[in-house]
């Protein structure tokens, strides 16, 4: 891509994100000799680990998961200091891969793109951003991550709070040290479960505003073993299959016992040593637990006994476990001493069911029951996730139909990679592929990998464009949907079903036929010529 300052730009292909999703399809393009540019709006390569800096930002898959698995030598070269990474470790590791391919070239950052405009004669997209580029390119690819575009606080009476306040999904660079504050949280999913007791140990108060509670895991991170991470080199591309082939992206113990056909002690045991293992696997300590209510019920009950036994005050212990959704069905949290953070003296926890918050006040913020005065405020509140970050960008297609309009009663994509209507127009990760229910690296690669070969085939076979069928579309999304709801998953109102988000269709977005299966898929419609699909 040219490095000057020009706007007008001619490419084979635009990719929107320069997180593991962009930088990755950037190498795949590159090496098949394509011109590609990547446009970013942060001010540096990273995405979702760009973004998300807050205290204890760490990943609840295991570094040597969690990580590319194109090259040989990088993942060798590579060392992991632990079990966990935390949030600065992947993003050094990130901007080493940029170097280390020689990627920045072709990134163009703090520029988002604001518009993708399909041209039927040329059949080329027009792609704008808010610096004023207009570029013409062939394929335009998505790789705009699943968790970016954050949820805005929408609190009454938010402009009128004098202290600071802050997003967990867009923390400030320099940090920000709580000592002596009072501070309140509002959220407990993931994010928050990360921060609160790195929060709670530095603040002066700390409360904690609850809407409602998350199932958490201990994480019982760790510097890497050295001896694991050995073996792990040793066997690399043999690991690496099998984290494809599996369910998730990684590969997690199995038990093919239904947790309603064991003994109650053997039962317990077997919960006992997955807590103890800590981490996601946890929902699959037997094989019934997301699709049986008796099943989750029984795992249900060994979290509230867990949590019993570590939180002291029998009140917030019942306010922190869940009761009104099945365990997993709202994304697992993986925690460093989440629970134990509720004995200590300076925080508190408020149930926001009992006392909503009526509205922000200048100097805190007031439930329907009390006042609270606070310096700051954290909102972990979460994202418009999956579609969010694909909606916010005036994407318009055949006819200028526009992707909002495609997606008015929730997103239709087939194989999460591609939609009638909108050709040569790909989604890395996006609605209807397994994406948010796996290793987001192991998704990511697939998904470059099958889309880089895509465009290969076109080129090597004198093919301009290629569009999936309306048809294959819509048996697709019915059977992301009929696989969806052969689970507990749709009885939660989670991110998943959009249900955080008001006013949004309420669908199981990601495909949890498993990555292996799904993998296989991509690969036989690909065998086949590319089946569902219209090339021209
Ligand atoms: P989240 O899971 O969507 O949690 C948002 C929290 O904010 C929920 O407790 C929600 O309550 C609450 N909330 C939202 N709006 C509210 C309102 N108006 N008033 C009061 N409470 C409100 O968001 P997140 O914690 O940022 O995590 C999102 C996802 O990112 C995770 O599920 C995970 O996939 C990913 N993530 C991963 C990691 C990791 O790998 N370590 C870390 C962080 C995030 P309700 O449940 O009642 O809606």
């Amino acid at each position: 891509m040219p490095t000057t300052d020009e706007k007008k730009l001619t490419l084979d292909a635009v990719i929107v994100g320069a997180g593991f999703a962009g930088l990755y399809m950037l190498y795949r393009l590159r090496g098949l000799g394509l011109s590609a540019g990547v446009f970013e709006a942060g001010k540096g390569v990273g995405g979702t680990w760009y973004w998300n800096r807050y205290p204890g930002a760490r990943c609840d898959v295991e570094s040597m998961d969690y990580s590319y698995s194109f090259s040989d030598e990088l993942q060798q070269e590579w060392r992991w200091t632990e079990r966990y990474s935390a949030q600065p470790e992947i993003l050094k590791y990130i901007n080493h891969v940029a170097d280390r391919f020689d990627l920045r070239r072709d990134i163009t950052l703090e520029t988002r793109v604001t518009s993708a405009v399909f041209d039927e004669a040329a059949s080329r997209w027009t792609v704008r951003t808010d610096r004023g580029h207009d570029i013409s390119a062939q394929f335009c690819i998505m790789a705009t991550g699943c968790l970016s575009s954050t949820q805005e606080p929408k609190f009454e009476r938010l402009e009128s709070f004098t202290g600071k306040w802050y997003h967990t999904g867009r923390w400030p660079h320099e940090g920000v040290d709580f000592t002596g504050q009072r501070v309140g949280v509002i959220g407990t999913g993931s994010s928050a479960i990360q921060s609160i007791p790195i929060i709670a140990a530095q603040a002066k108060r700390l409360f904690v505003f609850q809407r409602t509670p998350n199932y958490s895991v201990p994480a019982h991170n760790a510097p890497l073993d050295p001896e694991y991470e050995k073996i792990v080199k040793a066997n690399y591309a043999e690991f690496r299959r099998q984290a494809r082939e599996s369910r998730v992206g990684f590969v997690m113990e199995k038990n093919d016992a239904s947790a309603l056909e064991v003994a109650p002690d053997v039962r317990a045991r077997e919960y006992e040593t997955r807590w103890k293992r800590g981490g996601l696997g946890f929902s699959s300590t037997f094989n019934d637990i997301l699709f049986n209510q008796a099943a989750n019920q029984t795992a249900a009950d060994f979290f509230g006994a867990k949590i019993r036994s570590i939180v002291r005050d029998p009140v917030v212990a019942d306010t922190l476990t869940p009761k009104t959704y099945p365990l997993g069905t709202k994304r697992l949290c993986v925690d460093t001493n989440y629970y134990a953070t509720f004995n200590r003296d300076n925080v508190t926890l408020v149930d926001l069911r009992k006392t909503p918050i009526e509205r922000i006040t200048p100097d805190g913020l007031r439930t329907s029951k009390q006042d609270y005065q606070l310096d700051s405020i954290v909102f972990a509140i979460g994202f418009d996730a999956m579609t969010g970050a694909l909606l916010a960008v005036d994407i318009r297609g055949r006819g200028g139909r526009t992707l909002r309009d495609k997606w008015a009663e929730g997103p239709k994509t087939y194989l999460g990679l591609s939609m009638a209507g909108f050709p040569n127009l790909f989604t890395i990760t996006g609605p209807g592929s397994p994406s948010v229910l796996s290793n987001m690296i192991v998704s990511i690669e697939q998904h470059a990998d099958w889309i880089a070969d895509c465009i290969d085939y076109l080129r090597t076979n004198g093919r301009r464009s290629i569009e999936a069928m309306a048809d294959a579309e819509n048996e697709w999304v019915q059977h992301v949907n009929d696989v969806g709801h052969m689970t507990l998953y749709p009885q939660a109102n989670s991110w998943y079903m959009g249900a955080n988000i008001p006013g949004k269709p309420r669908i199981f977005m990601p495909y949890i036929g498993g990555v292996g299966v799904y993998r296989q898929r991509c690969d036989e419609v690909t065998a086949k010529g590319y089946e569902g699909f219209t090339l021209a």
